[in-house]
């Protein structure tokens, strides 16, 4: 049963990865309540505006590589148009709790006395498995999966942490990591890591995306790969079943949605 919000609620959605039709009902319902509406990049901005035309759309999105919304700024805003009495519903790519910076903008809902609530999305792990047609946990091969970025905040974390994490995991999931992809190749061969590894990238899954399926190998060089779009790595022996014939290509190779099943 959809309940009705209250006035000063913050709701934290997950956008999913860009296809509007993977928010959740409870997601799209929200939307359509909202009188300001937090966005990040997304890739159907109009899709998603259809769920609340009146509402007014700020974009706080932040892309690697590009100029960014500062984080503070972007909690703040938050704050001051929820406490302005502002229906505010902050969208979130993929699912909020996942490299989504969501914890700040909690806090900052908490130190101001704000109710809040989440409603979960789509991952881009999932969303990025669906396009290849794979399962991250495939039984006799994989028992576990990682979801991890190269990228942090370099004081909380040792640049090691992220290698043994990636070395310890049947299935990788690298988020962020699409322009580093030749080093993060190269550190985890020189680490141990088998280099015929199985790789995908998965490129703005779920809405015109792209797939390509290598070696760890082939990721130490430059790859001729993308539109620009976000891109998230797959990386283990489950990436073996993403198409059929279950070949494995030394050069990356676009996967076509017709050959997929
Ligand atoms: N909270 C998001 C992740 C945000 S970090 C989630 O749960 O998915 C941003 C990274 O997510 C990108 O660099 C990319 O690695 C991944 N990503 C987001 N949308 C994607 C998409 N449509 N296709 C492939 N990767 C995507």
């Amino acid at each position: 049963m959809l309940e009705t919000i209250d006035k000063n609620l913050v709701t934290f959605i997950g956008a999913g990865p860009g296809d509007p039709e993977l928010v959740t009902r409870k997601g799209w319902q929200r939307l359509g309540e909202a009188d300001v509406v937090l966005f990040d990049a997304l890739l159907d901005l109009d899709g998603f505006k259809k769920a609340a035309p009146c509402a007014r759309w700020v974009n706080v999105g932040k892309r690697v590589g590009q100029i960014s919304t500062a984080q503070s700024f972007i909690s703040k805003s938050i704050v001051n148009l929820a406490l302005r009495g502002y229906r505010i519903v902050r969208l979130k790519g993929g699912d909020p709790a996942v490299f989504g910076r969501m914890t700040e903008e909690m806090d900052a809902c908490k130190a101001a006395n704000l109710k809040y609530e989440i409603i979960p999305g789509v991952t881009a792990a999932s969303s990025c498995a669906a396009e290849l047609g794979i399962s991250l946990t495939q039984r006799e091969v994989s028992r576990s999966v990682t979801f991890l970025t190269p990228r942090t905040s370099k004081r909380n974390f040792s640049s090691d942490h992220w290698v043994s994490s990636a070395l310890s995991s049947d299935t990788v999931v690298l988020y962020m990591a699409g322009i580093e992809l030749p080093t993060i190749a190269q550190t985890l061969i020189s680490r141990g890591k088998d280099p015929k590894t199985p790789v995908a990238l998965v490129e703005s899954a779920s809405l015109r995306s792209k797939k390509y399926v290598t070696t760890l190998q082939r990721c130490t060089k430059e790859l001729q790969h993308g539109d620009g779009g976000p891109i998230t790595v797959l990386m283990g022996e489950v990436v073996r079943s993403a198409h059929e014939p279950c070949e494995l290509f030394e050069t990356p190779v676009v996967i076509q949605k017709a050959r997929l099943k």
